[in-house]
């Protein structure tokens, strides 16, 4: 069983039932819907389908909702606008343009006050780059630096430029309310700044009739500045590599990359490696060397999950490419990893007995570890641990409880309603399920982990070992 997990991205490529059946089949463990595209009736019709597919073919998946955050994209253009070097276009607040000049309008209506005459601005990943030529209350003219073209919703990066906009702008606090409304697992905020940040979402969500772990995307200088902070006030957290390497220089990327995985480890913080991972499979089934490398490169890092940003929302392999990302995480994790889990800073006694069920696991090269959760907890430092050969089956009474731990590294989540009013009692039921199911066969030792049965997951109640009869 592999042990990374794979997000996928839905989006035209992917959005109907089929197609996210077929993914789902190829292995995706969490489907992404990105709120600077998806629409509410969308989202509304698309969550029951993916709840209903994951039911029907018995294969858990969780559902992240990406928000857009305090960035600028551009409107709705009816067709790509083409730009020469040189050419002039006034992106617009109110769409008046001033006449006789090619404009687009801005998400952000504070946007001229923002920018700075002289300065340079890049848009769509940085493939246009764009000098401030003037400006006025409602618009700012620029001139490409760069050939390219600009499509609809395209991204506005200004590196080094603090927005005024706040940590959730209105559309994000409505984002957020269908997504609650929905029942999503994870919500992954973009362009955090600091811990407030993250915050500002904890309060947004604290009234949630479901558990939803929140991932603050790390996509700029200041969040890297602010990294500790941000990470202990999150649940989990995105490499989010598209923006990062344009509001950071690029060289520093695989530095960043490196640092925040080894933080999370410490610390215990389920971590994403996202975008371009195999960005050429946009338009060609086979991935580059250098792409291989990249996907191997972040499961060696032993990341939580990798992910597919437009190669499954818009691309024309999207199966291909869970396909490709599975071949190259599961020879990978057969080769070893950096353990940078083997700095956790552990203290509590729940966090110890976990560490030796871990421990116990390994050394038995169990055939599983088998933990009963009652919030999540003690999965969640189960995988912390990266055990080495065992895949960790986390046992929990709802759907609710068990899409968040989805995105958590070689955990499989399995329902079972009844096993939060006897765990101890449940344990012979869940062996039996698991070997129907295949994945124990006779002779097998596997590593069970128990909470308390009365103090949620705060508690370990006791660690035992079961051989398959
Ligand atoms: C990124 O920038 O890497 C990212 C994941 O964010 P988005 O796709 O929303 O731009």
């Amino acid at each position: 069983m592999r042990k990374t997990r794979i997000i996928a991205t839905l989006g035209p490529a992917t959005g109907s039932p089929e197609a996210m059946e077929a993914l789902l089949v190829a292995g995706v463990n969490v489907f992404r819907i990105n709120c600077s595209h998806a629409r509410h009736d969308w989202i509304r019709r698309t969550v029951p389908e993916i709840r209903s597919l994951a039911r029907r073919l018995g294969l858990p998946v969780g559902v992240l909702l990406d928000i857009q955050g305090p960035s600028i994209r551009t409107g709705d253009v009816a067709t790509p606008i083409a730009l020469s070097v040189g050419d002039t276009l006034a992106f617009t607040t109110d769409g008046n343009p001033p006449s006789g000049v090619i404009s687009t309008t801005v998400s952000y209506p504070d946007f001229p006050g923002d920018v700075e005459v002289g300065r340079t601005l890049l848009v769509d990943n940085g493939s246009l780059a764009m000098r401030i030529l003037s400006k006025t209350a409602t618009s700012v003219l620029c001139e490409a630096l760069t050939a390219g073209e600009l499509g609809s919703r395209r991204h506005i990066n200004l590196p080094g430029v603090r927005l005024s906009l706040p940590a959730l702008t209105p559309k994000d606090r409505a984002d957020v309310a269908v997504g609650l409304e929905m029942g999503v697992d994870l919500i992954a905020q973009s362009f955090v700044r600091d811990p407030d940040d993250v915050s500002a979402l904890r309060d947004l969500v604290a009234g949630a009739r479901d558990p939803v772990t929140l991932v603050a995307k790390i996509e700029h200088q200041f969040a890297v500045d602010h990294f500790d902070d941000i990470a202990r006030t999150t649940d989990a957290v995105m490499v989010a590599r598209g923006d990062l390497g344009i509001e950071c220089p690029y060289e520093e990327l695989p530095i960043i990359q490196r640092r925040i995985v080894k933080h999370c480890l410490r610390i215990g913080r389920p971590v994403i490696v996202a975008t371009e991972m195999l960005e050429s499979m946009t338009e060609n089934p086979f991935p580059t060397r250098a792409e291989i490398t990249d996907v191997a490169n972040a499961v060696f890092e032993q990341a939580d999950a990798i992910m597919l940003s437009g190669e499954t929302a818009t691309g024309r392999y999207p199966v291909e490419c869970v396909r490709v990302m599975d071949r190259i995480a599961c020879r990978i994790e057969r080769s070893g990893g950096a353990n940078y889990h083997e700095a956790a800073e552990m203290g509590s006694a729940r966090e110890m007995l976990v560490r030796s069920a871990v421990g116990l696991a390994d050394q038995l090269k169990a055939a599983a570890l088998i933990v009963f959760s009652r919030d999540g907890r003690i999965v969640r430092d189960a995988a912390w641990l990266r055990p080495r050969h065992s895949p960790i089956f986390a046992f929990v009474a709802s759907a609710s409880l068990a899409g968040p731990l989805s995105l958590l590294r070689a955990v499989r989540p399995v329902v079972m309603p009844s096993c939060n009013d006897d765990p101890a009692g449940s344990v012979e039921g869940a062996l039996g399920r698991l070997r129907t199911a295949g994945h124990l066969a006779s002779g097998d030792r596997v590593v069970v982990v128990l909470p308390h049965p009365t103090s949620n997951d705060s508690e370990v109640e006791a660690v035992k070992m079961h051989v398959i009869g």
